[in-house]
């Protein structure tokens, strides 16, 4: 078996300070295209999380957001821990553009008044939704990346 790295297994989740966003990988393709992961950590690592219904309303949200301002996203997931996102994209773009774009985006999030794709046929999980808790946990972030 091929021994691999995972980036975020390295990371010292003790020593970051939500929120963030941080560069979590880079690939460059057999073609010479740049593939780049960041880590948009919304919540303190082991000391809050984001309930689920929430998370997948905040992931249906930015998943339409973040693409309006930022090209060639390939994916915007939430992570197994509940306290962020990881966003995918082709090519370069600098920290404070994505991070830009995270915080118009939230500021977005408590303007919605309904979270597109929630009927059986578009979502996985219809039922889990709450607007109310990703309004919530956007004004936590946002007063978090104002500090
Ligand atoms: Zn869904």
């Amino acid at each position: 078996m091929k021994e691999v790295e995972v980036e975020s297994f390295k990371l010292d989740h003790r020593k970051v300070d939500a929120p963030y966003v941080r560069e979590a990988g880079k690939i460059i393709t057999p073609s010479g295209d740049v593939i780049k992961k960041y880590d948009l950590r919304l919540m303190q690592p082991n000391q809050g999380a984001i309930s689920t219904a929430a998370l997948h309303s905040l992931e249906h949200l930015l998943a339409k957001y973040m693409r309006q301002r930022i090209d060639n996203i390939i994916d915007l997931s939430p992570m197994g821990c509940r306290t962020g996102f990881y966003l995918s994209k082709i090519g370069e773009t600098s920290l404070e553009t994505i991070e830009e774009a995270l915080v118009t985006s939230l500021q977005e999030v408590l303007a919605t008044k309904e979270v597109q794709a929630t009927t059986a046929k578009e979502c996985g999980n219809y039922r889990d939704h709450s607007l109310f808790g990703a309004k919530e946990y956007a004004q936590q972030v946002l007063a978090g990346f104002k500090e």
